[in-house]
């Protein structure tokens, strides 16, 4: 704290000890002898030592003979100081010493007054508007968060200011020291808040590390957030920290806004996949089974690596069951680990996806069309004979007692059933037709620019053909037949109603008999 210089004569004892005194008042140090004589040192520029004690003691003598000069005022207190330190009663002197501080009071300025005098009241004048203002300036901006501390101090200014009795001084003196603790209480407080919240920021970074896996630029700045905050607190330190953390938080948006797209994407890949592949294996109960757990843990997850996981499984299983299909699943493998690096890559992907899955046409048990092919090839003969108004037929064909087949010969045998029927369709049926497995052991034949009447015959040919091509189970003669609903198409008429009106009519064969063809009314029953 800068005190205004006072010129002091070092060779008269008496102004050494008065500007000793007057320093101790103004640090607020108690007026011990140990202080004294350090601030005494201090203005005389003679170093610490034990023998000053002496000297120390010269000055107090100095100060007592001053004191009684010009405070008769005081006469009990001086002589009781006097006592104390002749007797080297330091406690006591120190105690006579804080009476006569606080009872010193400015002296008025007056004319008539000598001018060691004058100075003196001008001097404690100066002192009073220097706290004043220090007060005021000082000590005001460092309690704004304190409104109650700040009018408290803005009052003290006043006291002390105005303080120009023993009254008030003392007033004020016992107002400063109140203000001194409740600052003191205030700043442990404050200084245990900043602890707290330090605590609490660099749990909280610690803990945003460990939600980031391997980003290693995030990583970094976390950890410069860390050391700064962990040093002592500087603004400048707090600010690098903030703007440290921002940077974090912006990038953090991003990669979560990524992973998000990324994992909606993914998602929706394998949905598409996974149910073309189902229908590409529509002969396997077992493999539908998983297929559908799967499409079910897909929806219910939002998470890349469980996808990831999901994915694993299901082209463990699809690779069991679909030995045709391996091309499609390496390219899978090898578009999934693409898709989690890029997001970008992953609509690269879908788009692939979707055009292999366009290729993947064929049931690969009987070499018929799956149920894609057949969509496709409907579609293509639907659009012709609209364009060329040519009829074209369709027969659904249900295979006769198959589950008794499959029961009394086996699952195995089963198969090679469906196989050899659609062997002797194809041998039977002209090039342009087509046949396609709807499932199980339905079949579905289309039979281009072909009449009603017709598409019935070929129908019928083909179950005598089965009479006499049969289907050998270790050299055992096994009889396939068949039941068949033939309809005609209408013009227009959409792909699931036509085929709706061939199974009824293949309803119609089942329940008069089995082993027949049956044909759909010209036009929907309800129509006519
Ligand atoms: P219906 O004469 O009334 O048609 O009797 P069905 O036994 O042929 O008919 P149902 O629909 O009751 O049974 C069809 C059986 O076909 C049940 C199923 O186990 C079997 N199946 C379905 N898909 C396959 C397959 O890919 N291979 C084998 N071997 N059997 C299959
Ligand atoms: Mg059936
Ligand atoms: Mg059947």
């Amino acid at each position: 704290m800068a005190e205004p210089s006072v010129k002091i004569n070092l060779s008269n004892p008496t102004e050494v000890a008065r500007e000793t005194l007057r320093r101790l008042a103004m640090r607020r140090i108690s007026p011990t002898p140990d202080n004294y004589q350090t601030l005494y040192e201090e203005i005389v520029g003679v170093p610490s030592a034990p023998a000053n004690t002496a000297s120390a003691e010269t000055a107090l003598a100095g100060l007592v003979s001053d004191l009684q000069e010009h405070h008769p005022a005081l006469s009990a207190q001086v002589a009781s100081l006097n006592k104390a330190i002749g007797k080297s009663d330091w406690r006591q002197c120190s105690w006579q010493l804080s009476e006569i501080a606080v009872q010193l009071k400015p002296q008025p300025i007056r004319p008539q007054v000598d001018s060691g005098d004058r100075a003196q009241g001008e001097n404690l004048a100066q002192l009073r508007e220097l706290l004043a203002k220090t007060l005021e300036y000082g000590v005001v901006s460092q309690l704004s968060h304190n409104p109650r501390l700040v009018e408290k101090t803005q009052q003290l200014a006043v006291a002390v200011r105005e303080a120009d009795s023993a009254a008030t001084l003392r007033n004020a003196a016992s107002g400063l020291k109140s203000l001194w603790v409740s600052i003191e209480l205030q700043a442990s407080d404050a200084h245990n808040q900043q602890e707290t919240l330090k605590r609490i920021l660099l749990l909280l970074v610690e803990n945003i590390g460990e939600l980031l896996d391997d980003d290693t630029w995030l990583r970094g700045q976390l950890d410069m957030v860390q050391q700064v905050i962990a040093g002592p607190i500087r603004i400048q330190s707090l600010q690098e920290a903030e703007k440290r953390l921002k940077e974090v938080i912006y990038k953090q948006g991003m990669v979560k806004h990524g992973l998000r797209e990324a994992t909606a994407t993914l998602k929706a890949t394998m949905t598409t996949f996974v149910s073309r592949m189902s229908d590409a294996v529509a002969a396997n109960d077992e493999y539908q089974g998983k297929i559908a757990s799967h499409i079910e843990r897909i929806s219910n997850t939002e998470d890349v690596v469980e996808l990831n996981r999901i994915l694993e499984g299901l082209l463990e299983e699809t690779r069991a069951a679909q030995t045709d299909s391996l091309r499609a699943h390496e390219q899978l493998i090898q578009e999934r680990d693409a898709a989690l690096q890029a997001e970008g890559r992953i609509k690269e992907l879908e788009t692939e996806l979707a055009q292999m899955s366009t290729l993947v046409r064929e049931d690969p048990l009987t070499r018929s069309l799956n149920r894609r092919g057949l969509d496709d090839e409907f579609a293509r003969e639907a659009s012709r004979a609209d364009r060329y108004s040519a009829p074209f037929c369709i027969a659904v064909l249900d295979i006769d007692n198959f589950k008794a087949l499959n029961d009394k010969r086996g699952h195995q045998t089963g198969d090679e059933a469906l196989v050899h029927l659609v062997k002797i369709a194809k041998e039977e049926l002209r090039l342009t037709d087509h046949i396609a497995r709807m499932g199980g052991e339905e079949f579905l034949i289309i039979l281009p620019n072909t009449p009603l009447a017709e598409a019935a015959q070929i129908i019928t040919r083909l179950q005598r053909s089965l009479t006499k091509k049969y289907f050998l189970d270790n050299n055992d003669k096994v009889l396939i037949t068949f039941s068949a609903g033939v309809a005609e198409r209408i013009a227009g008429e959409p792909q699931e109603v036509a085929i709706g009106r061939a199974d009824n009519a293949i309803y119609e064969a089942k329940h008069s008999g089995k082993n027949r063809v049956c044909l759909a009314p010209a036009a929907p029953a309800e129509a006519g």
